[in-house]
């Protein structure tokens, strides 16, 4: 039996549509060719040789230097009812033996083996034993030294093609320039090979910056909106994440750090929590992430500005992966910036080397700073034409205003130059507002005639401006003088009224948010209610079982599907198997514990009077009929009309559930009805009225209809 690539889309993995480039890739692999795939992450890189190796005679050999991925990506597939195995370290002499056999006697459709793995011992020469039919090399900018993770043992890769001429390669890549990209295909002696570049773009991601002060408070009210949701917050230093960890933990969070200076075991611990769902909460340096295949991080929140765009959009990629909507935040303020030039300017780099650096930390800024969709910035730096503005991103969804603000900006300048360039931020701010401070009087800098003339605006208000006066370059700070501002040529000229300034509208953060809220809903509509309620007891049941099982969540159900369940209530296989993500397999494993769960949370949750109540009412139904009541006493019991119980019991047998309606009915009074019905040629989704009369009204519309039913099926079958 041979099956095409969207039934095996349907069967194995259960999507009913491949996303843009996938079939394209798929075609060209199982035409026997090599390919190299270019999508971000959590774009569908997987699918693109999971399938060719389902339908592909043979083993598909997949290398990954991600050894302790392997596992869930295996279970994954073995879920959906692919034969997969992994061979590493991790597995005992026998277990990889017995694995070993399996790929020999052409049991298995996917082996995956880190490449250190596949060169050491006679491996590589058991290969030729085994029927390899496709090279899957995943990650594989790392055999570039040009890609930002070179692994030497990647090198060894340009073995398969010497040795294997036949069997098509196919790599795969979620961050690759020109160059790089170039490397790769040289590197493993594929130059011919098709590349397929997919959009960048992760429509799911909400992409917000805030402005850096109060970040703890920020990040408390952000954790609290989030509860129950996995995510990350990323900080530059080890020092870092243990502060901010720890003042989470304080405020009542539970929150744990991560990053390069934990020993080993305590690293695999946390990251095992983090997978498994019992901590949602990671504080960590960028060294978090990386192998980490979780899809179902709700949020990234950056503490710290990243050093570049594409790691930026890197470590935000980690959310979202199942497609869901997240979030993702940067706070940003300009003493990041300085933080970050430092460590550029203090680095042992060759001067090219950092004028690059910098180049790309402006890039950030510039993402930071934007007064437009911030989703085009990030496209155009990967060079994509963004058509419209994306509606997902706080500029967006709260427009800025750009003004003419040349007169704020000299106030400031004076203060400056008034205090012979010797402030910083906060006494510069007192300055202008007026503040009377010990430190103030002590320098007699409420003499100035500066002191005050900027009292109508609020200290944040200020603090906005300053930042954005230093980000324009009309003045300079030094941060080797204790943050004081300096003046350059440009604020000469503005003080002087030879140049104007424009700065973009403040807005507080609390008019920002009530803006944002003022957009939403008030009330949550009752079916999300619902929704809600129930995808928390389908989470739980979840963990129960991956616990059981010993995998992650998501190697179960990811939280799209499981959204979707809790959406659409299905309580019949085909309802099940209808929902993105269950194909043949996984529905088998478990579709009938969902199935029951959701019918157990409708039963709870259908007293009259509740709010859920509503959207229910085929369940219980159901669920009455199921439990061997006759149509008459569910309609008793329902307090409902029987017409109403059975076109509730004829929608149910359309779902798929197991109803004989032909039980239901008297077959003389089915008779009577189907050769009336046959005579007028109605049917049952026409006005049965016609049909009631010509029967001389001795039949009600219950009847009526379940007759029909029974005859469309059995015309039907
Ligand atoms: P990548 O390896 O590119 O980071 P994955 O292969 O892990 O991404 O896919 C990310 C998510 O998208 C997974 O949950 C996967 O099952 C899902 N996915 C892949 N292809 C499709 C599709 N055609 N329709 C719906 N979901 C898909
Ligand atoms: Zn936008």
């Amino acid at each position: 039996m041979s099956i095409n690539k969207e039934q095996a889309l349907k069967q194995y993995f259960g999507y009913d549509s491949f996303r843009p480039q996938q079939a394209e890739i798929i075609d060209t692999v199982m035409a026997g060719n090599d390919c190299l795939v270019l999508m971000p992450t959590g774009g569908g890189k997987s699918v693109c040789f999971q399938i060719p190796a389902i339908m592909r005679e043979g083993l598909t050999v997949v290398i990954s230097p991600l050894i302790a991925l392997m596992k869930d990506q295996v279970e994954a597939l073995r879920v959906n009812g692919v034969n997969a195995a992994f061979l590493n370290s991790s597995l005992s002499g026998a277990e990889q033996d017995q694995v070993m056999w399996q790929a020999k006697i052409g049991e298995l459709k996917l082996l995956y083996i880190a490449p250190e793995r596949l060169f050491s011992g006679n491996t590589f020469e058991f290969l030729r034993e085994w029927n390899v039919s496709l090279f899957a090399i995943d990650e594989s900018h790392c055999i570039s030294s040009w890609g930002h993770d070179f692994r030497p043992e990647y090198r060894q890769l340009s073995a398969l093609k010497k040795y294997f001429p036949e069997v098509p390669v196919i790599a795969l890549t979620a961050t690759a320039d020109r160059v790089t990209r170039r490397d790769i295909l040289k590197q493993i002696g594929i130059e011919e090979a098709q590349t397929f570049i997919a959009s960048f773009d992760r429509p799911n991601l909400s992409l917000n910056v805030l402005p850096g002060r109060g970040r703890i408070q920020q990040i408390q009210t952000f954790l609290k909106k989030h509860n129950g949701q996995a995510g990350i917050i990323y900080c530059l230093s080890r020092k870092g994440t243990e502060t901010v960890a720890a003042s989470l933990q304080k405020a009542g969070f539970e929150a744990e750090f991560y990053h390069a200076g934990l020993p080993s075991e305590k690293r695999s611990k946390v990251q095992e929590q983090f997978l498994r769902d019992d901590i949602q909460v990671i504080v960590a340096t960028v060294a978090f992430g990386m192998g980490i295949d979780k899809s179902n991080v709700r949020w990234v929140i950056h503490y710290n500005l990243p050093s570049n765009v594409e790691s930026f959009y890197q470590e935000i990629g980690r959310a979202g992966r199942d497609g869901s909507p997240s979030d993702t935040v940067l706070f940003y303020s300009y003493m990041d910036i300085i933080t970050r030039q430092e460590m550029i300017a203090n680095s042992d780099q060759s001067e090219e080397q950092k004028e690059l650096l910098n180049a790309k930390l402006n890039r950030m800024k510039q993402y930071a700073e934007a007064d437009i969709c911030r989703r085009r910035i990030l496209l155009s730096y990967f060079n994509e034409a963004v058509e419209q503005d994306c509606g997902n991103c706080d500029v967006c969804r709260n427009p800025r205003s750009r003004f003419d603000a040349t007169v704020i900006a000299q106030k400031a300048l004076s203060g400056i130059a008034r205090t012979k360039e010797k402030v910083a931020m906060g006494m510069l701010i007192d300055i202008l507002r007026g503040s009377k401070n010990k430190n103030i009087l002590q320098y007699g800098y409420d003499q100035l005639p500066t002191f005050g003339v900027g009292r109508d605006m609020r200290s944040e208000e200020w603090a906005e401006y300053i930042s954005q006066l230093l980000n324009s370059g009309v003045m300079d700070i030094a941060y080797d003088e204790a943050h004081s501002f300096k003046l350059n040529p440009a604020s000469n000229q503005v003080l002087y009224g030879k140049r104007k300034v424009e700065l973009v509208r403040f807005i507080s953060l609390s008019e920002r948010k009530a803006k944002e809220e003022a957009q939403l809903p008030k009330e949550k509509p009752k079916q999300e209610i619902i929704r809600d309620a129930l995808f928390e007891r389908l989470r739980t049941l979840r963990k129960q079982i991956s616990d059981r099982m010993g995998v992650p969540p998501y190697v179960v159900f990811t939280d799209a599907t499981l959204s979707e369940m809790a959406q659409k209530r299905p309580v019949s296989e085909a309802q099940m198997k209808a929902v993105s993500g269950i194909g043949t397999e996984r529905f088998r494993n478990y579709g009938e514990t969902f199935i029951k769960e959701i019918v157990d949370f409708a039963r709870e949750n259908t007293k009259p009077g509740t709010r859920v109540a509503k959207g229910m009412t085929y369940i219980e139904t159901w669920d009455l009929f199921k439990a061997g009541y006759s149509l008459k006493v569910i309609a008793e019991k329902r307090d409902l009309n029987p017409v109403t119980i059975i076109s509730h019991l004829v929608k149910l047998k359309e779902d798929g559930h197991d109803i004989n309606l032909k039980a239901l009915i008297d077959p003389a009074v089915y008779k009577i009805i189907v050769t009336a019905a046959q005579e007028m040629s109605i049917r049952r989704d026409e006005p049965l009225k016609p049909l009631f009369e010509l029967l001389n009204e001795k039949y009600d519309y219950g009847q009526i209809k379940l007759a029909l039913a029974v005859w469309e099926e059995e015309r039907g079958n």
